[in-house]
């Protein structure tokens, strides 16, 4: 199970993440002694009113530490890499929502493949689980 996995959480929601967890880590700040979760809530009647959480424990807290500082360091190294996915219907996975599908280079794939062997992605290969 990758590490965003473990969060509850899927790659490419790496905004959301830091946003809800964030909120976790304040209740957590203020109230010290009690059990805190945060939730994730599908408010629309496609996607059921799914409820996706956890509780805002140690081990999430490590989990999502090390998420936040390979996000915060690539940034900081200008390290955003171009990943697709893999291919879905007429482009790829992860780029069904993605502003920047229909200008992004049609052989993002393959480059993406070749830039993923570069040390610098290290921590971002690990933190999707492609390690
Ligand atoms: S369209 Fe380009 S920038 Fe957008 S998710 Fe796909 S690879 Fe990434």
């Amino acid at each position: 199970m990758s590490r965003m996995s473990r969060l509850g959480l899927i790659a490419g929601s790496a905004a959301l993440t830091i946003l809800y967890s964030g909120g976790g880590l304040a209740a957590a700040a203020a109230h010290p002694n009690a059990e805190v979760q945060a939730w994730y809530w599908f408010v629309t009647e496609r996607e059921g009113y799914r409820r996706i959480g956890y509780t805002v424990d140690a081990p999430r807290l490590e989990v999502f530490s090390e998420a936040l500082d390979t996000i915060v360091t690539n940034i900081e190294r200008g390290v955003f890499p171009a990943h697709p996915g893999k291919p879905s219907n007429d482009s790829y996975e992860n780029c069904r929502f993605c502003s920047f599908d229909r200008c992004c280079p049609a052989d993002r794939s393959a480059v993406w493949a070749r830039k993923k062997t570069d040390p610098v992605l290290a921590g971002y290969l690990t933190l999707i689980g492609d390690r």
